[in-house]
């Protein structure tokens, strides 16, 4: 069968060189590919990081009035807008999120531009009083090439998390999606350009990480790296940026934990916990894959919270299915190891949902919503992030018992409170180590305003919202002498 290659997306147009290496791209709902990516090495790392450097050094993007950087992002946003239905079946067929899934992702990533673009001219340095004879200001300086690398589970949406404020900011990009989901991202910078961006702003370099990805970190002229995706990968990015000094912002996922008390609203705790779980087949950073639950309700919340899952249909991610597949084999092969060792140390598992009946998914990456109740807090299925529609279930005698299970994990990314005690929920707000709490509910109702980022091994750094963009400037200080007699 041939397939159509996907080119890379260098200095404004799509490059799709027949004479380099490809990999090829599975809709993880079949099993069977469907397009090429090119393997980008470092040739073409370089290409696109030159291109991104000299836009940087010419008056094409940083140097512009502030106000007009700004409408090219809302004309990104409009065009995002109008292109929702294509970039959504894009997202929701390389990915195999529901399709109503990967609208709402598309809406997201629309909202980044909005929100950024109408931050260009708003965001302030200060004056500071030093002495007399002196005036001390300071400048609020892009890096730079910013170099992002995404990962498969939302490429457009956290793609944008942190193109969006580079390029506010004044930045120019280098992005190298994950090679199991590039689709929408090549297909966002030719939005982007075609909405007004110039040329070499936005670079997009598809290709493996430990080449494509491993060079744009290592490039001399990257100037700043922002990373989503495992500890591991993390922790070799933060290794390779250290030898050029440059500052990175690292996403890491977690293992968080839903803490649902008994005198907690059980129904909307119980429709919570199951739709986290369900949600992009639990391949979400902050899915809460821990139920920390009071002893005396726990049969009553989990026969609900089973009941929810019982209804999940699976299937055709195009087609209306409440979940789809996992990623790819390899993620479904490490979930179900998971799975097999929980059993082995004593938790009791069931399976629920329906699985597809439509024989062309005969051979997708689906796996049932499972529940792994009585977890042993020293179970790796306890501490370890599956990544998967998983929920793994312990419960507490009491509030300090609850607290101690909760930061028992080397992840903080966020957590869950169910309670109607408003103190209580204050207290364990304070107590959790988490960037985020929710309380009786999950996310935070919007999106892109509220900053979000782990404590401990989840990363640091913050996106999104007004500190999303200051990451990706740095201060400069100015002062002024003048004589004074
Ligand atoms: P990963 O290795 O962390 O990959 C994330 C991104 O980093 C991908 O674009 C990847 O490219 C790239 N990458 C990998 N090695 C690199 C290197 N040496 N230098 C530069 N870039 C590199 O994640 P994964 O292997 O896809 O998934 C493994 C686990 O990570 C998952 O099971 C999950 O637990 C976690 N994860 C978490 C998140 C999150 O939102 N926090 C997202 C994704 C994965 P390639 O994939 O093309 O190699
Ligand atoms: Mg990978």
């Amino acid at each position: 069968m041939s397939l159509e290659n996907l080119g890379i997306f260098i200095d404004g147009q799509v490059m799709a060189d027949a004479n380099l290496a490809t990999i090829d791209v599975i809709n993880p709902a079949t099993a069977r590919p469907i397009k090429r990516l090119i393997r980008g090495q470092a040739a073409e790392v370089d290409a696109a990081v030159q291109s991104a450097r000299k836009t940087f050094e010419t008056k094409a993007w940083r140097r512009m009035p502030t106000a007009q950087r700004g409408q090219i992002l809302l004309k990104i946003s409009e065009a995002i807008r109008a292109n929702e239905e294509h970039l959504a079946t894009l997202e929701s067929t390389d990915v195999g999120k529901p399709i109503a899934q990967a609208r709402n992702d598309v809406r997201t990533t629309a909202r980044y531009f909005e929100y950024y673009g109408g931050m260009v001219d708003k965001v302030l340095g200060t004056t500071i009083p030093v002495r007399w004879g002196a005036l001390d200001m300071t400048l609020r300086e892009p890096y730079g090439v910013s170099a992002q690398i995404i990962p498969w589970n939302y490429p457009l949406s956290m793609g944008a998390r942190g193109i969006a404020p580079a390029l506010a900011a004044g930045n120019c990009v280098v992005a190298k999606p994950a090679e199991d989901a590039s689709l929408s991202l090549v297909e966002l910078a030719r939005i982007a350009h075609a909405a007004g961006l110039p040329a070499g702003a936005f670079n997009v370099v598809t290709g493996y990480g430990q080449e494509a990805g491993a060079a744009l970190v290592r490039h001399p002229l990257v100037s700043h790296v922002t990373f989503t995706g495992s500890v591991a990968t993390g922790s070799a990015i933060m290794k390779m940026a250290a030898e050029t000094i440059k500052p990175v912002s690292l996403e890491l996922g977690g293992k968080s934990p839903n803490i649902v008390f008994a005198d907690a609203d059980l129904a909307a705790a119980a429709a919570q916990i199951a739709r986290v779980i369900v949600l992009n087949s639990g391949q979400t950073c902050n899915t809460c894959s821990r139920l920390l639950v009071d002893k005396s309700i726990h049969d009553t919340l989990l026969e609900q919270v089973l009941t929810k899952f019982d209804q999940v249909r699976m299937g055709d991610p195009l087609g209306g299915a409440d979940m789809g597949p996992v990623i790819s084999a390899k993620q479904k092969k490490a979930i179900e190891g998971f799975l097999a060792t929980a059993e082995q140390d004593g938790a009791t598992m069931t399976r629920h949902g329906h699985p597809p009946e439509d024989s062309n998914l005969r051979d997708g990456f689906f796996v049932r919503p499972t529940v792994l109740n009585n977890v042993r807090p020293q179970h790796r299925v306890f501490r370890e992030e599956i990544f998967g529609p998983v929920l793994a279930v312990s419960s507490f005698s009491d509030e300090a018992e609850a607290v101690t299970l909760a930061n028992d994990s080397d992840y903080g990314l966020n957590a869950g409170i169910f309670t109607k005690d408003v103190e209580r929920a204050i207290r364990l707000a304070h107590e959790i180590q988490a960037g985020q709490i929710y309380v009786n509910g999950f996310g935070t109702g919007g999106s892109v305003e509220v900053p979000f980022g782990g404590m401990k091994k989840s990363g640091f750094n913050r996106e999104k919202g007004i500190e999303g963009f200051l990451n990706y400037t740095q201060t400069k200080s100015v002062t002024f002498h003048f004589k004074t007699e």
